[in-house]
């Protein structure tokens, strides 16, 4: 049978289950006003500037797009102070993912994550047959030491994601520059930072200062989270001009589309609306910590725009209850913590009804 002959890598991978779209979720209830607080997206939408780039672009549509992405390596080139050469755009930052595993891994190679941490290194190492060892948060953080002593003669990455998703978390500069000094230089480290700008602490690494000295090291971003352009998948990735020119290799010519090209470019235009998503942000932080406080739930002081919190009972049960309400969080159970919900900071009123439903279900 042909089903039989499927490539034998494929017996490890399950097919990913996404969340429910939020218009099911709108017919299944029959109310028009449903929360979704599940994926992490800016609760304020794209950028004016984004959405103007978007209309105007409507009329080329029938032109293929810039596959080298020059315009937006231009702005990302201004933006970051890098060559434009130091650039790679991805059809979210997930097939950087899957490019870095095509250029470098092979069945009998390792590969070093957290745990837990975002599922898409696991899934790009497994579908290219490598072995992923998984090196358990310490108190809901990347253990570096513990994951730079885990490289073995056959590990040819590892991933760092930070801040953390599901828990909010973020390694320090010192300890980054001690787990760079640690991992050998012919072992790739993809640093995911899909959350950076989110951040606030001062100690956050600066990883784009070691790109020049250190031609293994991959920080990628994106565009799905603080510029607001999730459905558009676009994100990039930075590194050595060198091993960009590898990951290049494995691109297809096309992979990011016309329109999320010319929402991306103007979006990194728009640092206004970048500033605004992070005081919304930030105001959302301190209100469900308070909020949370208040109702006796422990939670992950978050570096980011979501916030896990610890339920004490099974989130899958409460995440369902929630929905009822209209309200669409994520159940932590599928990173292994099936006590612990992860909630995205919405607007102010998508707060408030967060918590209102928070607390219809958590007596029950
Ligand atoms: C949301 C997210 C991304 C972004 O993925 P895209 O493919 O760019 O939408 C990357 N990494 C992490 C950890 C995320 O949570």
């Amino acid at each position: 049978m042909l089903q039989d002959k499927s490539r034998k890598q494929l017996a490890s991978i399950k097919p990913y289950v996404p969340g429910k779209p939020i218009e099911e979720v709108q017919r299944e209830l029959g109310i028009s006003d449903v929360v979704k607080l599940a994926s992490n997206e800016n609760p304020l939408g794209p950028s004016l500037q984004a959405q103007k780039a978007l209309q105007d672009f409507i009329r080329q549509a029938h032109i293929y797009p810039d596959g080298g992405c020059t315009s937006l390596k231009h702005a990302l080139s201004g933006r970051w102070g890098l060559d434009p050469g130091c650039f790679i755009v991805g059809n979210g930052s997930d097939e950087l993912f899957k490019l870095a595993a095509e250029a470098f891994l092979e069945p009998g190679d390792e590969v070093v994550t957290a745990d837990p941490t975002f599922s898409e290194y696991e899934f790009a190492a497994k579908l290219m047959g490598a072995e992923v060892t998984k090196i358990p948060l310490k108190n809901y953080k990347h253990d570096l030491p513990a994951m730079a002593g885990a490289v073995q003669p056959n590990t040819k990455a590892v991933f760092v994601c930070n801040p953390n998703n599901p828990t909010g978390t973020c390694v320090t500069s010192d300890e980054f520059y001690s787990f760079l000094q640690r991992v050998p230089r012919d072992v790739l480290v993809v640093v995911d930072e899909a959350y950076k700008e989110y951040v606030r602490r001062p100690d956050y690494p600066d990883t784009l200062s070691y790109l020049g000295d250190y031609g293994n090291v991959l920080v990628t971003r994106t565009f799905s989270k603080v510029h607001g352009l999730a459905a558009l998948r676009i994100g990039y990735g930075m590194a050595d001009a060198e091993l960009i020119s590898i990951l290049e290799k494995t691109r297809e010519p096309f992979n990011v589309n016309g329109a999320a090209q010319a929402a991306a470019t103007a979006a990194i235009g728009d640092e206004d609306h970048v500033e605004r998503s992070i005081d919304v942000n930030e105001g959302g932080k301190q209100f469900l910590y308070e909020a949370f406080a208040a109702l006796d739930l422990e939670y992950v002081p978050t570096d980011a725009n979501f916030v896990l919190l610890h339920v004490g009972t099974s989130a899958e049960r409460l995440f369902h209850e929630m929905l009822r309400f209209g309200v669409i969080v994520r159940s932590a159970h599928v990173f292994g913590l099936p006590e612990h919900l992860r909630i995205t900071v919405g607007t102010e009123d998508q707060n408030r009804r967060l918590i209102a439903v928070l607390k219809e279900v958590i007596d029950h």
